[in-house]
Order: structure tokens, then sequence, then C-alpha cells
């Protein structure tokens, strides 16, 4: 399970802790000592999941979840907490502002690991191996094939990964915008026409076994994988 993972931390020896257990997971991560410096690293490129410490010099962690969660670019990216506090009243309001979950320090890189998994599971399951079916179509992460029927159809890798994410958040209306973040991992670089020309030919890959209309149109508004 890869994902990128934004942690903003600013003990230098957690962060080092954590980047190296979370690289041995497998993931990708990006290191902040504060909460400007993950605002700069955030601005360019969305984190599949932020591990945020409450204490933090300036803006405290509190307050950057609130703002994450206040911007619609932002808001859906989980959050995990961490912090010395152990009262109860504390992971309340941790918990209150949409964090998805609260860890403790001290804590084990193995928890932290398994928390992770979790709350990504849950929260971003394009990151996961799980593969995903319905109404006949397929896709399965760990082998990189998509399936129609049974019949194995030919996906680009922008094809795959973008059919990849509308299947782990169906019924939900994604913009080109927001799909640009999401898929290419850059809403700045690549051109918004860039994501109808990907919906194309995903589209056209579909249309052999019938699935094509899975992947809805939202005038607009952008786009919807939907089995309804
Ligand atoms: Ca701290």
């Amino acid at each position: 399970m890869a994902a990128t993972i934004l942690v903003v931390e600013d003990e230098s020896s957690i962060q080092e802790l954590l980047k190296l257990s979370l690289k041995q997971a497998g993931h990708a991560v990006w290191q902040a000592l504060n909460a400007d410096e993950a605002s700069n690293l955030v601005r360019k490129e969305l984190p599949d999941l932020i591990l945020l410490d409450w204490m933090l010099p300036g803006k405290n962690g509190i307050e950057f979840a609130q703002q994450l969660r206040n911007d619609k670019r932002t808001r859906d990216i989980p959050i995990i907490m961490l912090t010395a506090r152990t009262e109860e009243s504390d992971k309340i309001t941790g918990l209150e502002i949409g964090a998805d979950d609260y860890i403790t320090k001290p804590f084990s890189p193995r928890e932290v690991v398994a928390r992770i998994k979790a709350v990504l599971r849950r929260r971003a399951p394009q990151t996961t191996e799980d593969s995903i079916e319905i109404e006949g179509l397929k896709l399965d992460p760990t082998s990189y094939r998509v399936f129609g029927n049974e019949m194995e159809l030919e996906l680009g890798p922008t094809e795959f990964r973008l059919l990849h994410f509308l299947m782990s958040h169906q019924e939900r209306v994604y913009s080109r915008t927001q799909l640009l973040d999401r898929v290419w991992g850059d809403h700045i670089v690549v051109e918004e026409r860039t994501v109808d020309v990907h919906i194309r030919r995903l589209r056209l890959a579909l249309e052999r076994t019938g699935h094509d209309h899975l992947i809805q149109t939202v005038r607009g508004a952008g786009y919807r994988f939907s089995a309804t």
C-alpha cells in the first residue's frame, strides 16, 4: 500500500523516526517542520494523508487542520493528529475539528503504520491494493489489470489511475481540478482539458464490454462514477 504521507512535526527526532518507518512501509514521505511549510507543500500537490503534530511553533496543529477542512481543495485529506496530550477533552477537540484519528506520544512506529493503513482503507481506498468490482467491471491494483465481464481491457497508465480513483469514490462528482489534484497529483502544470482527453480514452476502452456508461459527465461540474 503506497501512499504519499505529509508529516508535520517540529521535533526532528520524531520526524526521522516516522520517515524511516513510513518508507519501510512503502510510503512516500514529505516533511514539514511547521504549518507554513506544510501549506506550501500542499499548495503544490495534495498528499494522501497528513500526520499532524498538535503542538507546533506558530500555527498549531488544530488551527492548521481547521484551515485544511475549510478549504474545498484540501478538506478531504485524511488527517491523523499526533500529540503529547492525553486529556480526553483534547482528544474530543481533535476529532471534532475533523481529524480521522488521534495518536498519543510516545507511540510505536508500528502503531502509526497500522493506524495509517486503517484510515487510508476507509478514506483513500485508491491508495490500497484491494481490488474493486462493480457491475462486472473489475480493477486489480496488484496485477495492474482491468477486466470487463472477465475479458481483459487495455488501459493506459493514466486511464488506469483515473479509473481506480473513480471506482473507489463512487457516486461523487469530481471537478477537473479535483481530478488533476487527486489523479495526476498536480493541478498547476497540467491543463484541465487533459482530463477530458483521458476520460474519453477511458470510456473508449470500457466501451468494449459496455461499461463506459459508468463514467458520467455532470454538466458544469465534472465527472462521476455511478452504477445507478
Ligand atoms: Ca511538537
